[in-house]
């Protein structure tokens, strides 16, 4: 059965599709600068990868486009073999606990949700909406970055703010990355054959730290917004929230603020301009003080979480490494494993050093066991739209 999972961003739209249950990749691509001057669209099939540039004034052009390459390629012979296609969306908030079939009442409940997520989830109802006109027979759905954590207690989303700003504003934690941390679950529940308690790294330019008894979420670094928790590529994670009021007073507007918080803070804000941390690492052989600095207070960062969540789990049986930093930098993966060595966590420096594929990365006297293991949203997204649709 072929199923569609597309992600679309306000000017770009990614997608791949998948023969499932077999989970082989028929095709994957990329349409870029949507709505911009300059736009183009890349696909690969079997690895290879074809570029071409094309007017994209709207997501409507984009998918017009896409189901044209997928029956000239033959990936499809006619597009009622298309049976599903599943829409990563941003924000669910408390109104989706799992993926959904998208109906009217579904998409009229992401419309209101934007306020929470309002460069996200009105991207997504484009290409909903894109897709529902050129591709009538398959079943949509929504898969929500934040549905995996709604098993979050109380006690663990409630901000200690006025408690009538989350009944009127909807002011609490809902996470991010979901869908990934859903994946590992999964995964790590197929290798280990039962449920054991994760703690996950999902550490890329965004991060986030989940922990996960009994295949559920019970907390998660990020909150209201993508912005909390872990020092990230240019976004700050945790602050001091009265800095923001002394910024207004200082002369800041809360879109600068926003700006500032977002895009110009993180490993960004520190070293004045490196958010990659490619760079950073490059920057620390060469020592850079700022590149160092900003290395630090990454690795104290994602530390104080894994540290928080063994207590919170009571122990933990794994820690899992993921996403860009996680899957590719060794560097930071030892530097975190021994910032845990108080925890009994030894890092297996042979084995750590390996790069995007599944790897168990600590000692074999180590407290608890370390993995680094690929994410995979694209198929996670695709899997569960699978399930719905068969
Ligand atoms: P996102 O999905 O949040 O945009 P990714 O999960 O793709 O991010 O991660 C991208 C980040 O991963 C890059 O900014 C870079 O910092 C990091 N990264 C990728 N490859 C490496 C590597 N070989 N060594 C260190 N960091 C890497």
């Amino acid at each position: 059965m072929k199923i569609l999972s597309v992600n679309c961003g306000s000017s770009s739209l990614k997608f791949q599709m998948y023969e499932m249950p077999e989970k082989e990749v028929l095709i994957s691509g990329n349409f870029e600068r949507i709505g911009l001057e300059n736009s183009f669209y890349s696909y690969k099939i079997n690895g290879e990868k074809t570029k071409k540039e094309a007017s994209l004034p709207n997501h409507g052009e984009a998918v017009k486009i896409l189901v044209q390459e997928l029956l000239d390629n033959n990936i499809v012979n006619s597009l009622d073999e298309i049976k599903g296609i599943g829409h990563r969306v941003v924000q669910g908030a408390d109104k989706f606990d799992r993926t959904v079939i998208i109906d009217e009442s579904v998409k009229e409940t992401i419309s209101e949700l934007s306020k929470l997520a309002p460069l996200h989830n009105p991207a997504a109802l484009i290409g909903i909406n894109a897709f529902e006109q050129y591709v009538k027979d398959a079943t949509a759905t929504a898969v929500f970055d934040t549905a995996f954590h709604q098993t979050m207690k109380e006690e663990q989303y409630i901000y200690a703010l006025p408690y009538d700003w989350y009944t009127k504003y909807g002011i609490r934690k809902y996470g991010a990355h979901g869908t990934s941390h859903k994946y590992i679950t999964k995964y790590m529940q197929d290798y280990f054959k039962e449920n054991k308690k994760l703690i996950i790294c999902h550490i890329g330019s965004g991060g986030s730290i989940t922990a996960v008894k009994d295949g559920k979420c019970v907390d998660t670094s990020m909150g209201f917004t993508p912005n909390a928790g872990i020092v990230m590529g240019t976004r700050c994670g945790d602050i001091d929230a009265s800095i923001i009021p002394f910024m207004i007073d200082n002369g800041l507007t809360s879109k600068d603020i926003d700006t500032a918080i977002n895009k110009e803070s993180g490993l960004k804000g520190i070293t004045g301009g490196i958010s990659d941390s490619r760079d950073i690492e490059d920057g620390i052989k060469e020592g850079n003080k700022k590149c160092i600095l900003a290395q630090k207070l990454f690795v104290r960062s994602v530390v104080n979480y894994i540290a928080k969540y063994y207590v919170l789990l009571n122990g933990a049986d794994a820690i899992i490494f993921t996403a860009g930093i996680g899957e590719n930098s060794p560097e930071t993966r030892m530097q975190i494993m021994e910032s845990l060595s108080s925890l009994g966590i030894k890092g297996d420096n042979e084995a750590n050093n390996s790069r995007g594929k599944f790897t168990k990365i600590s000692s074999s006297d180590s407290t608890v066991e370390c993995f680094v293991v690929p994410t995979n949203e694209e198929l996670m997204i695709a899997e569960d739209t699978y399930e719905l649709v068969k």
